[in-house]
């Protein structure tokens, strides 16, 4: 059984750290690590299908399948926007974690979710931004958590905070008439990315 509490899933602050900049040379994840994610993946979209998650990961979780997450905006709603719509798609791609990424990484980190690549294209008033996003997890640390059920809590913990560095910025996508009428003045705002951690130790 699994302890959920209320709006606390983990009351320990795990070391976790969010990569901004771009990952380089991201390599495929070891079998090791699909396993790992998998593993941890599913207890952890258990608990959100019961709804037992403090916040809704839904859209990142999509992400990472086969069929990316998309959303149009309608621009003509807001003045002075430079385009008529504007298309998001985002996939996430597990990737192998990387120590060598430690520049832009916490020291002691455990996980990272990247908002990385983007590819944008303006054609007749629609701007298209495709984003391929990375999530790595640090196999080692993990392994040794799987062994004892409050480790594994720890590890649902570890995924759901780094997918809320993913969600939140959906989530704003998705809600924020502000943040939806920036990017239709070709202004992407990342702040709700989180990587201060303003809001998502309150989610998690
Ligand atoms: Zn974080």
């Amino acid at each position: 059984m699994h302890i959920w509490g209320g709006s606390t899933l983990v009351s320990t602050r795990l070391p976790v750290s969010l990569v901004s900049g771009e990952i380089e040379n991201p390599q495929r994840p070891t079998e090791e690590e699909k396993k790992l994610f998998l593993a941890i993946a599913e207890r952890l979209i258990r608990a959100s299908e019961k709804e037992m998650l403090p916040h809704s990961i839904h859209d990142v979780v999509k992400s990472l399948s086969t069929e990316p997450f998309r959303k149009e905006i309608n621009c003509t709603v807001f003045q002075e926007s430079q385009v008529e719509k504007v298309r998001v798609r985002i996939r996430t791609l597990l990737i192998s974690w990387d120590e060598s990424q430690s520049g832009k990484l916490e020291e002691g980190s455990l996980g990272a979710y990247s908002w990385n690549d983007c590819e944008i294209g303006i054609k007749k008033g629609i701007k298209t931004l495709k984003f391929t996003n990375y999530l790595m997890l640090n196999p080692e640390e993990l392994r040794e958590k799987e062994r004892d059920s409050f480790g594994k809590i720890e590890n649902e913990g570890l995924l759901h905070h780094e997918l809320l560095h993913g969600q939140l910025l959906i989530d704003a996508m998705r809600e924020s008439l502000s943040w939806q009428e920036k990017v239709c003045r070709h202004d992407f705002d990342f702040t709700p990315v989180d990587l201060e951690h303003r809001v998502i130790y309150d989610l998690q």
